[in-house]
């Protein structure tokens, strides 16, 4: 079964690179333009990874990913932030709301099918202990 992957962003063109990158790579892809409708469908059905974009308009996707962390339904959820610029402060808070961690925009073409594997793996080996 391949890994179900939900996109949450705002920005059309990062929407495209990333479903077009993550569907090249076998993943299943879902996405989601706004937080809360990445939170229906969160809690529609579970995905193995939500990459969140931090900036989205109205609710921002730190506090969605608090919101997400609070529902005891979605234990282990994993969340990866989409940060643009991402600086050591913004790395802090994107950590401190509960994301697993992050990855940077402009997303690198060739190391982002990378990235999701290693959180994947990780979030697969920290299931089974
Ligand atoms: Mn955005």
């Amino acid at each position: 079964m391949p890994a179900e992957i939900l996109i949450i962003e705002d920005n059309p063109f990062n929407m495209e690179l990333v479903r077009d990158l993550l569907e090249a790579n076998g993943y299943l892809v879902r996405e989601a333009v706004t937080a809360q409708d990445g939170i229906n469908a969160i809690k529609e059905k579970k995905p193995d990874l939500v990459l969140m974009d931090v900036q989205l308009p109205g609710m921002d996707g730190l506090t969605a990913t608090r919101i997400l962390r609070e529902d005891t339904n979605l234990t282990g959820l994993l969340i990866v932030a989409l940060t643009a610029h991402a600086m050591k402060g913004d790395e802090d808070k994107v950590l401190e709301a509960g994301c697993n961690g992050y990855i940077s925009k402009p997303i690198d073409t060739r190391r982002f099918p990378v990235q999701v594997a290693e959180f994947l793996e990780q979030a697969t080996s920290q299931n089974n202990c």
